[in-house]
């Protein structure tokens, strides 16, 4: 049966997965190096979702004022709740100012001071003087647009160093050889319906994150975590999967983002009683805390029963006391947003908003080459060969328990670049591509076509709906052992079901039932491993928030989950110790072990 499936040839040096900031990046710094490259994606480069980023991304230029590394490194370590790895953070810190020049010089428009140079931002838990001062303005941005700026800008870059695009190419699996190295994948091309086999001698997935497991999210309804459920399929583990991001600002109903970058701004929350609360919860930060820290606080003041509007659930984001010309040259995408999805001319009224699903700092285990991890008790950085990771999709670990907002692009482009030049010290030019892995393409092909001929009585929608109402209901701001207990239940119950599913249509061209069937399934596999781990961390740690262990751990939970989850559900938990160890020493200009230690979070 599986043999019925005709599969078209290819070899490559390298074979990315994902033509978003992270993707993109990757297959321009392999190009760029002579690798025979591809990349290989399932929308258009420029519609993944990093272009919808608008705020911006974060370094250390010190453009606006006073700023340095070792300070974005600080704020990053305690932004991560001492959950990150210091090695990775470091890397991301000190590159991340090269980084940016380079995309300026690749062409990114970036919004400029009145001398010329890069416009730079303030954003949440972004200070100075290793978080004493006052909020740095470290985050450039072309105005509400980075995103979009970013990804066209290296979208042009790689079809100029001639990397070739495979577009609308539905990555399925892995293809793992017997010495648990990876050696290519298998996709599907959507609009012809022919099935290809991509061998590599490195693989990169950069296949971004699976905010849509949940039912409010601000993230595209591409973000479904494939290359999470790839790794998983081939018996690799996912990376603290618990730790999953609230953004405060939502617009309350639609879920679309309204960027840090209007807190940035000026911007301010109010409750019904039209206090600026946050005030009185980070006095020194304020509306400019971390976001789970803006969340929860957005979150119990709705509680408390001083939320906005006639239900008293949501709260008001004001930006009616800017001047319109800020507006108009710093925010223009969100002004339009408010208009469309919440009926609010932003220069009269605030924004109806509420915490939405934003980003997930979990995913799949990698260093801070991009080398993905497989992690066993002696081993806890062993590397499998052929394989990376980066971008969202990816756990390095620069976020931690919590990200920072514009780390993110910042994490694109640096391990994006990273990834490419450990590739060129680590690839053999000479090598040939790994051979035909003929049991490996009859099981993935196998389990394609058994779900394509799926004949059972949930229709894919049905089951996607139970999957996100259960994320949204048990694993949300606030967790308890209750609420998770019921999310694993309901989240098994859940998978089990998929054996139920029914696909309609049969055909190979153009089949977005199928597609989504192939997303929920890898959904699936993200929701379950964030319930089962965030059930089994009894502490509270950057977004993993549960009311019946308030207090962070770090005797005890200091460390990394990894799952693994089997075909049938069954999630089998591991943990991994955290890198303390900075990669330069003191000695050396680095920052102060003491500097980095673990302390309360307070902004
Ligand atoms: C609305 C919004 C605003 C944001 N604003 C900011 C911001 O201002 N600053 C910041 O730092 N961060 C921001 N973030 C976060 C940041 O944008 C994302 O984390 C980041 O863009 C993810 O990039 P990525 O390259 O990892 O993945 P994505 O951009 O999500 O791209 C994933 C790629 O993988 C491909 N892919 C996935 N599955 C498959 C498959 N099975 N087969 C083939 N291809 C596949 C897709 O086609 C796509 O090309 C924002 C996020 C959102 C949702």
């Amino acid at each position: 049966m599986a043999s019925a499936y005709e599969l078209i040839d290819h070899e490559f040096d390298v074979v990315v997965v994902g033509a978003g900031g992270a993707g993109l990046r990757a297959t321009l710094g392999m190009a760029e190096q002579g690798f025979n490259t591809a990349c290989v994606t399932k929308v258009f480069p420029t519609r993944s979702h990093t272009v919808a980023a608008q705020g911006g991304i974060a370094g250390s230029l010190g453009n606006m004022g006073p700023d340095s590394w070792q300070w974005h490194m600080y704020d990053t370590v305690k932004g991560s709740d001492w959950l990150g790895d210091n090695d990775a953070m470091e890397y991301l810190a000190r590159e991340a100012p090269a980084a940016i020049y380079e995309l300026e010089h690749y062409g990114v428009p970036f919004s400029r001071t009145e001398s010329g140079k890069i416009y730079q931002r303030p954003f949440g838990g972004h200070m100075t003087e290793f978080g004493e001062g006052p909020p740095v303005q470290r985050t450039c941005a072309a105005a509400d647009r980075t995103g979009h700026a970013i990804l066209h800008t290296l979208y042009g870059q790689s079809v100029k160093h001639n990397a070739q695009f495979f577009i609308e190419y539905f990555a399925i699996d892995l293809i793992m050889g017997e010495d648990g190295s990876c050696q290519g994948i298998i996709a599907w091309k959507l609009d012809d319906g022919t099935l290809h086999r991509f061998r590599a001698k490195l693989v990169v997935l950069a296949t971004g994150g699976y905010g849509r497991s949940y039912f409010s999210a601000t993230s595209a309804h591409t973000c479904t975590g494939d290359g999470n459920g790839m790794v998983a399929r081939a018996g690799l583990p996912l990376q603290d999967m618990e730790f999953v991001q609230f953004h405060p600002t939502g617009i309350y109903g639609a879920g679309v983002l309204i960027t840090e970058g209007a807190r940035g701004e000026g911007g301010y929350l109010t409750n019904s009683e039209g206090e600026r609360f946050m005030e009185r919860y980070a006095p020194n930060a304020k509306d400019l805390a971390s976001r789970d820290v803006v969340s929860r606080c957005m979150t119990l003041e709705i509680r408390e029963g001083r939320g906005v509007g006639p239900k008293k659930d949501h709260i008001y984001l004001h930006l009616d006391h800017l001047d319109p010309k800020v507006l108009h040259e710093r925010l223009p995408g969100i002004t339009e947003s408010a208009k469309i999805f919440a009926g609010v001319d932003l220069t009269r009224e605030p924004i109806p908003v509420l915490p939405t699903v934003h980003y997930n700092m979990g995913g799949i285990p990698a260093n801070y080459h991009g080398e993905v991890l497989n992690p066993t008790e002696t081993e806890p950085d062993r590397v499998v060969h052929g394989l990376m990771a980066v971008g969202e999709a990816a756990c390095a670990s620069v976020h931690g328990a919590n990200r920072l907002g514009s780390n993110s692009l910042t994490d694109l482009v640096v391990f994006g670049r990273a990834a490419a030049l450990r590739a060129g010290k680590v690839l053999d030019r000479q090598a040939p591509v790994p051979g035909i892995n003929r049991s490996q393409d009859d099981k993935i092909l196998a389990h394609f076509d058994r779900l394509r001929n799926a004949n059972g009585s949930r229709p894919t929608a049905d089951l996607r709906d139970a999957m996100q109402r259960t994320m949204q209901e048990d694993a949300a701001v606030f967790r308890t052992g209750e609420t998770l207990a019921s999310g694993v239940e309901r989240m098994s119950a859940v998978h089990a079901q998929f054996a139920d599913v029914k696909v309609t249509d049969r055909s190979m061209i153009w089949n977005s039932d199928l597609v989504e069937t192939l997303e929920l399934e890898n959904l699936m596999i993200n929701a379950l491993a964030t319930v089962v781990c965030a059930e089994a961390r009894h502490e509270s740690r950057g977004a993993h928030a549960r009311e019946d262990f308030p207090n962070r751990d770090d005797e005890n939970w200091r460390k990394h989950s990894l799952a693994r989850v089997t075909a049938d559900g069954e999630v089998t938990l591991g943990y991994r110790p955290v890198h303390v160890d900075p990669l330069t020493p003191e000695s050396e200009g680095g920052i102060a072990l003491k500097k980095i230690a673990p302390k309360a979070r307070v902004y």
